[in-house]
Order: C-alpha cells, then structure tokens, then sequence
C-alpha cells in the first residue's frame, strides 16, 4: 500500500511581506519567519499572517535565506514530477533566445529566473553542468540530474557534472568528458574547460555583449581587459580589429585565449596577449602613450557584499579614468560589471566619474544586460546581476 503523501511542516511569516511572495520574490529570509523545527532541505509551506497558504519551498536551517519559494500553487507538489516540468519549461523558454544553428553552449535553466531556485544548468554540447546554490536544494539534486539527463539525450547530451562553490567537478550521469570541450557561441568556436574553468567553464553570460562589440572593432586596435579566455578577442579580431591585446593576470587563462584564437583560424602571434595585473598594465600602457579605438573591460566582481558598493564605485570609477585615458578620440569604451549589487543606473555613475576624471566627455550608446539564457524575475532584481555599458568617447 501506498503511504499517504506527509503534508510539509508549516512555516509563519511574522514580518508581512505576503505582497512580495505573491508578487513572486522568491526568497525568504529566516528574520522574517517564525522560530520553526524544519530541517534543512525539507519542503515546507509558507502561511502568511491570516494563516493561510502563500507558498511551498525547501527550508534551510542554516541559511540567511530560509525558505527559497518554488511554487505559489498550492495545488503543486514539490516532487520529481515538478523538477522535470521545471527542466522541461526551462529549455522550452529558450526558444526565441539561443539559435540551435549557431549556438550550443548556454544556460539551460538559471535558478530562480526558472522557477526552480538554486538550480543552474549549463549546457556545452554534449556536456550539462550543473551548479547548486545552498544546501537545501541538494535535496533535489537525484531528480535534476535525471531530468536533464533524460530530456538532454536527444540533444545529445551525453554527461552530466556538477561543479561546486569550490571549483570541484563531479561526474552524476553518462561518461566523464573530457576537460576541454569544443562549442560554438554565435558561429565562433571555444575550448571550454568544463571540469577546472571558472563558473561552469567559461562566462555564458556574456555571449551577447560579445556580439555587441563587434560592430566598434571592425579596423580598430582593441584593449581586452580581465580577458580571460579571449571570449571578447575572438570575436574583435573576427569582426576586423587591426590587433587585438588580451590582458589577464593568469597564465593559464590567455593560453586558453590563444588555443581559441588558432580554433577560429587567426594567427595568436598577430596579436598581443599580457600577462599582467591590469591595473599595472593601463599605467604602462598610458605612459607608453598607446591609444586604442576600443577598450573593453570586464574584471570580476567589485562588491561582494552591500557593504562594499561604496568602495566599488570609486574602484570602477578609476578603472574606468585608466581605460579612457587609453581610449583614442572618438573611440569606444564597453565597460562591464557583474555586481548585483551595483545597479545599472550607479554604474552608469561611475562611469560618468570616471570620464570626469579622465577629462573626456562621453556619448553612450547603449546600456546591456544579461542575455535571455540567463532571465530575471521581476519581483526579483537580485537576479539581475550583469551590465555593459557602451560608449563613445570624444
Ligand atoms: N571577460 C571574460 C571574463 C572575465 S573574468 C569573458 O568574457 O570570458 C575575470 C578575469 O579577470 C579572470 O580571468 C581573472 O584571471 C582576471 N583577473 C582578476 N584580477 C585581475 C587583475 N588584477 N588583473 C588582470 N586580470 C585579473
């Protein structure tokens, strides 16, 4: 005979924020609810201040966010059968955003943009990794890896990892690839390392905004900044850039950027690749009075935490003076930040200072964000985590 499904442990709001988990926030904050016995990775409901249900989700005992909300349904189970709608709704959603005929490395599913919070899913070819976040949502981790390895098969997935906070890679389906897979991101061919690469292997995030620059560097002498594996080179030098300088302080990330530039049939030695920290290097650069017609800058994140925004604004500030003073007249800047906690309109600040610094006054042309493999809620700014900003200068 079959058990009676347990109905979850209740949990109580005592701050009123029902509006919010109606309008679809999906996080809860343990300050928000009452003390409960829930234990870490159980599904609890949520009822709001009238005792009644608002939400169903996964408790975490040990996080600031206690309760991340998976379903406002009361109808909804929190069962395998949900993470494979979620895995399933989530490809589906990527109709429209990535192009199957140029593409196949991009984000299958991105947590709470999905509605499947701390859940990311990256696919390169043949290969899904996947990230969790927090530990509550290891309880979920059997059902993901078989849904996507069930729905991946005839996309021809044929492993599934999954790589930690940490860095390291798992093997939780199929064969162990190899460390370095060949993918395509809009026609143009990448080596990613997807078992010691940072985030997932290589920086999805950013495919888009590598298309946007390619128009600025057609004849143009480019400065690719905290360029990592070439993911802005490539597709520079691609585009038409007379040279393109890739700077990183990591040996290991510019010889990935050269294993790409030969994959894409450009001759490494006809560029410029800098091992060195940028900040150094701009002041080299500068003193040596080299001028360039685009800079493209992307470094890591500047604030960690809410407390740092501060302190990150007058790092991008300078970093954004330091760029300029290299950007020759008339010449494009395509600075980027990938701080949730700097929003669009602070960043467009600092970089405003930045060019007031520099004495050079600025067009901008277009503020970008994140591409629709990696979608927001919302209720949800959080998530919304990626800027670029690009500009012409004087
Ligand atoms: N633009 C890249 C991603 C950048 S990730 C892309 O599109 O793929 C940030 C990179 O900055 C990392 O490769 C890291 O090695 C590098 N980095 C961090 N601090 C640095 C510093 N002080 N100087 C130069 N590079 C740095």
């Amino acid at each position: 005979m079959q058990a009676a499904p347990v109905r979850p442990t209740r949990v109580h709001l005592r701050k009123d924020l029902s509006r919010h988990v109606r309008a679809g926030h999906p996080w809860i904050w343990a300050d928000a609810l009452a003390p409960s016995e829930a234990k870490t990775g159980e599904v609890v409901e949520v009822v709001g201040g009238d005792g009644k249900f608002l939400a169903r989700g996964l408790f975490d005992a040990r996080s600031p966010i206690a309760v991340r909300v998976a379903t406002l349904d009361r109808d909804e189970a929190l069962d395998a059968a949900f993470v494979r709608r979620r895995v399933e709704e989530a490809l589906a959603a990527r109709r429209g955003v990535i192009d199957p005929r140029e593409t196949d490395a991009f984000r299958w599913l991105n947590g709470e943009g999905d509605f499947l919070p701390g859940v990311v899913v990256d696919l390169y070819g043949p290969v899904a990794v996947l990230r969790l976040d927090g530990d509550a949502v290891r309880a979920w981790r059997p059902c993901v890896v078989e849904a996507v390895a069930a729905v991946g098969r005839p996309l021809g997935v044929a492993s599934v990892i999954e790589r930690s906070r940490a860095g390291r890679a798992e093997l939780l389906d199929g064969s162990t690839p190899g460390d370095v897979v060949e993918v395509r991101e809009s026609g143009v061919r990448f080596a990613v390392d997807v078992l010691h690469g940072q985030k997932t292997g290589t920086f999805l995030d950013q495919r888009e905004n590598r298309r946007a620059i390619r128009p600025f560097a057609d004849g143009a002498e480019v400065a690719n900044l905290f360029s990592y594996t070439g993911g802005f080179s490539v597709h520079a030098a691609l585009a038409g850039a007379s040279r393109v300088t890739s700077v990183d302080s990591a040996a290991a990330a510019l010889d990935g950027a050269r294993d790409n530039f030969a994959l894409n049939g450009l001759d490494p030695d006809r560029h410029e690749f800098a091992c060195a920290d940028a900040f150094a290097w701009l002041d080299e650069a500068r003193a040596a009075g080299r001028r360039f017609g685009l800079v493209i800058v992307d470094p890591p994140s500047f604030a960690p935490s809410e407390k740092a925004v501060g302190r990150a604004l007058a790092a991008y500030r300078d970093l954004h003076a330091a760029c300029l003073a290299l950007v020759a007249p008339g010449g494009v800047i395509a600075a980027a930040s990938c701080s949730s906690h700097v929003t669009a309109e602070a960043f467009l600040g600092a970089l405003r200072d930045g060019a007031a610094k520099a004495g050079r006054a600025l067009r901008v042309l277009e503020v970008r964000g994140q591409p629709g493999d990696h979608p927001t809620l919302p209720a949800f700014p959080e998530g919304r985590y990626l800027k670029m900003i690009l500009a012409r200068a004087r």
